[in-house]
């Protein structure tokens, strides 16, 4: 065969093969759309038939300053179903992120997690927060034709005690081999003041939330829960969580409540209960600082280890409540200062629960930041007030370094802009995380069930995803879930927000 042969039948099998192949794509592109005009039809009905469920009447849900509002009320199902259908999309989005950090650090897969959630997690949870879970994955359902079911929101809800307390617990029991390098996370910078510290003697309290800036980023949903049992609610959250989780809140009987983990904290308590549901329980039900500390202490699996700061505006009284699982300890004044930022205090704590902790070691973010905290209280000793505390909270000052640059030991974290890490956490060099949003509030504005929040870094930072993966291919697993976080603006949120429009 001659070259001119060979070429003429080559451009003929091409021409062929394209006509067909244009043949062969038609119909089924015809029928791909089809197909999905048919899914978008019936999602549309979908959300049409569930958007009149009775059960929605009293939700509502708004947008504000980055963050979205959600007004729940009713019995635990009804909330349950209300949180799932209003937070529908955002919980999609965000256990697809949480699921696959989970996996990604555990080097477990998910039927594991599921199974954790639906063997020692679901039968420790209470009826009522058993409803309120099966309500989420039935609200969630109705309004996205989501499959995930109550196990898959259980080990969602999970997602801070399970990867990172439980799995290294059971690593050590099982002596697995080659197991991953997993810590107890270090999240968050938070103070709580009372008496002759604040500007008029009230309680002030304000936190930060530290998390990796792909979850970080989803923590953005101010909850407004008026259960048909216990007190009202008001805290900040996660999609699909039931308790704050981060942990910001105040209930209508004058409990304020936030916290920052004890870092290195090693233990778990396989008979206990999950620590989202007593968090949960607490703020629900205490009256008082002897009732929060109870219901902690109830159960206690060591999930999740925190060091609580709680206020009662009632008595003016606060306190701190060091929850390790071999030991924990009580602080309480009616005049005095505590701070967070991830150190655990009590010798018995550090000894049985954080054997591997150096409160020595300045050089630590946490208690490079212990310092900070201790400098900026004493300094304005008398004068703290909300405004002040969210100056607090955006604050770079680098107590180790003896400069102010936002960075992995400032009390407004920048992990992404040091090429220290944070060992303790095992956080590697440049890692994407820090202070994802701040949250403030006093005795006079939780009397009235207020608080101000801000989204994204508390300085007003913006976080950009795309460069940073591009600097840094280490981080590259992140891609599909990291996004943005621009800052947004300090914004107010009360309860009942867009009750009356919920009414009519
Ligand atoms: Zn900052």
């Amino acid at each position: 065969m001659s070259d001119a042969v060979r070429k003429t039948i080559a451009l003929v099998i091409l021409i062929v093969g394209g006509i067909l192949l244009w043949l062969a794509r038609n119909p089924s592109n015809e029928a791909e759309a089809a197909k999905n005009h048919i899914d978008a039809a019936i999602s549309e009905a979908r959300e049409r038939v569930a958007s009149r469920d009775p059960r929605l009447k009293p939700a509502h849900r708004e947008e504000r300053g980055g963050w979205i509002y959600v007004h729940l009320e009713g019995d635990p199902a009804t909330i349950g179903f209300q949180h799932g259908y209003e937070l529908g999309p955002e919980i999609e989005d965000a256990f697809a992120a949480v699921s696959a950090g989970m996996m990604h650090s555990t080097q477990r897969d998910w039927p594991f997690f599921r199974q954790v959630a639906r063997e020692q997690l679901w039968p420790k949870l209470d009826s009522e927060y058993q409803q309120e879970l099966q309500g989420i994955a039935e609200g969630l359902n109705a309004r996205t034709g989501s499959p995930l079911d109550v196990y898959d929101i259980v080990a969602l809800n999970s997602f801070e005690e399970v990867p990172d307390y439980y799995v290294p617990w059971l690593n050590k029991q099982q002596k697995t081999a080659n197991a991953p390098n997993l810590k107890s996370p270090g999240n968050c910078s938070a103070f709580v003041a009372t008496g002759s510290w604040t500007k008029d003697g009230q309680i002030v309290m304000a936190h930060n939330n530290w998390t990796s800036y792909m979850n970080g980023e989803r923590w953005r949903i101010i909850f407004d829960i008026q259960p048909a049992n216990g007190y009202r609610i008001l805290m900040d959250g996660f999609p699909g969580v039931i308790a704050s989780d981060d942990d910001f809140g105040i209930n209508s009987d004058g409990l304020m409540v936030t916290e920052t983990t004890i870092t290195q904290f090693e233990g778990w308590d396989p008979n206990g209960k999950p620590e989202f549901m007593r968090a949960r329980k607490a703020l629900q039900y205490a009256a008082s600082i002897d009732d929060y500390t109870r219901i902690m202490l109830d159960g206690n699996n060591g999930g999740y280890a925190n060091d609580w700061l709680i206020g009662d505006r009632k008595t003016g009284e606060i306190a701190q409540l060091e929850l390790g699982l071999k030991a924990s300890k009580l602080w309480r004044t009616k005049d005095g200062a505590f701070s967070g930022s991830n150190w655990a205090r009590d010798p018995k704590v550090i000894k049985l629960d954080t054997p591997e902790f150096d409160p020595n070691n300045m050089e630590s973010s946490p208690n490079a930041r212990r310092v900070r905290w201790e400098q900026l209280l004493n300094e304005n000793k008398g004068s703290i007030d909300v405004a002040l505390a969210q100056q607090m909270l955006a604050d770079h000052e680098d107590t180790y370094a003896k400069k102010t640059e936002p960075n992995e030991r400032t009390l407004c974290g920048h992990a992404d802009a040091s090429d220290r890490g944070i060992a303790q956490w095992v956080w590697s060099p440049y890692y994407p995380g820090g202070a994802v949003q701040g949250k403030a509030t006093d005795s006079n504005m939780a009397k009235q069930m207020r608080l101000v929040a801000r989204m994204g870094h508390p300085c007003g930072l913006d976080f950009a995803a795309k460069p940073f993966l591009a600097a840094h291919p280490d981080y590259a697993w992140q891609t599909p879930y990291l996004r943005d976080m621009p800052a947004g603006p300090w914004t107010h949120f009360a309860s009942g927000e867009g009750a009356a429009a919920a009414k009519r």
